[in-house]
């Protein structure tokens, strides 16, 4: 494999984690040379240690003295930044061949935007940048010839099960369809009157995967999938209605691609996100991951069931949103940003979640989004509008 310069973007996420696992199995494969972390200093400190990595960015400035202070004599050699121009400044720097795009949230679309910008090898696990700017960012894919590589394990399941030399034509590749498969979350069979008092730690508990907790969350309402048919739709040139889920609780078949003739292909394997990664880092070799085979006698069944839209509404609002195009999606990726970052504050209930995104969606007029100011504006607009609609909801009295 040719040796690649890596910069992760989000090292110290549960994405950033398993990407320098798989990283560190094929140490003569990468050369680090930018780890970010937003937060958790200490953490992003351990990971400079063992990767020494020629750029460090922290979230803010103390966050930066405090990386410095960390590593003491081992900071020399890493130029250590911070704020969110700094991952700009790493994610399209000319040192960088691919950038792994793990930040979460509205927060990764600069840098991942600017990656894309600057012709880099993409490896894709910051949806919400997707949709919120699919046009915008799509575009300059295309104009900058940047590879990206789906790292969400449903995208990254579909693109390895459509034909290699796939250009975004479904009819001419005699593809019928796009089947998105979806664990259904820890809340797949409780009791809807149970739902509006479940907790942070209740919603954050998924079944097969462990994520970060903006994630956990959205898996459990659903809207991950939402925001991943969305994803499936800029990545794939797939219509809305091209593209359907299914539920399949074992969460082992990734997703599936139905074709005229009748075949349907899929990729397998143990829930684990080191497999979509090792796929896309070697991309189009293989590598070994640490993930485990898949043993079919232990699976012995796999399960599948139409989504119900009555339980799970934020998946009809992000249709709706594809549907309706322009502004659409970077508002109600917003507005859900916000109402989840107000549930894990048990600010809002489980159920209000998605009341906010809907009424965010009803309040915004459409514009079209042809730039990155404007799907800024877009999101900003929504969060504003979600973050009345959240105190509302927290002071009913008052309202
Ligand atoms: P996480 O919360 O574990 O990690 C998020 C990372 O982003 C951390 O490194 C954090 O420091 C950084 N970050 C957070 N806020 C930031 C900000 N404002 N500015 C800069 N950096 C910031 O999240 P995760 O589960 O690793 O998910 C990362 C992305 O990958 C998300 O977009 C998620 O949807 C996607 N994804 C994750 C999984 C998974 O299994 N975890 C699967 C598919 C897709
Ligand atoms: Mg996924």
């Amino acid at each position: 494999m040719v040796r690649q310069r890596l910069t992760v973007l989000g090292a110290t996420g549960s994405i950033g984690v398993s990407t320098l696992d798989v990283v560190a199995r094929h140490s003569d494969c990468f050369d680090i040379v930018a780890l970010t972390g937003h937060q958790r200093i200490d953490q992003l400190a351990a990971q400079c240690k063992a990767h020494r990595p020629r750029f460090a960015v922290a979230g803010t400035l103390a966050g930066a003295q405090e990386l410095t202070q960390r590593l003491g004599a081992e900071a020399e050699g890493i130029t250590i930044l911070h704020g969110p121009e700094a991952l700009v400044t790493v994610a399209a720097m000319a040192e960088t061949d691919t950038v792994m795009a793990a930040i979460v949230g509205a927060a990764g679309l600069p840098p991942t935007l600017a990656a894309a910008s600057a012709g880099k090898r993409i490896l894709l696990a910051n949806k919400e940048a997707l949709v919120m700017a699919g046009p915008v960012f799509m575009a300059e894919v295309h104009r900058s010839g940047a590879v990206l590589l789906p790292i969400d394990s449903e995208h990254n399941a579909i693109f390895q099960s459509l034909p290699s030399q796939y250009d975004g034509d479904m009819a001419r590749s005699g593809v019928r369809r796009i089947l998105l498969t979806a664990s259904g979350g820890p809340f797949r069979t409780t009791p809807l009157a149970d739902l509006s008092a479940v907790t942070p730690e209740q919603a954050c508990a998924h079944p097969k995967w462990v994520m970060g907790r903006k994630i956990s969350v959205d898996s459990a309402t659903m809207m991950n999938k939402g925001l991943e048919v969305i994803e499936a739709h800029w990545l794939f040139n797939a219509a809305a209605d091209d593209i359907q889920v299914v539920i399949h609780p074992q969460s082992v078949i990734h997703s599936l691609v139905q074709y005229v003739d009748g075949s349907v292909l899929a990729q397998l394997g143990n829930p684990d996100m080191r497999t979509p990664i090792a796929h896309a880092l070697a991309y189009p070799e293989r590598m070994e991951s640490g993930v485990a085979s898949l043993d079919l006698f232990q699976v012995a069944q796999l399960n599948f069931e139409k989504p119900d839209f009555a339980r799970f509404p934020c998946l009809a609002l992000a249709y709706q949103a594809l549907r309706s195009g322009g502004n659409a999606p970077a508002v109600l990726n917003a507005a859900n940003e916000e109402a989840v970052a107000a549930f894990l504050d048990r600010r809002l209930a489980f159920m209000a979640i998605s009341d906010v995104v809907a009424r965010t969606l009803a309040a915004i007029p459409f514009q079209p989004v042809t730039d990155l100011p404007a799907v800024l504006q877009a999101d900003l607009a929504a969060r504003e509008f979600a973050r009345k609609t959240i105190e509302a909801a927290e002071h009913p009295a008052a309202a």
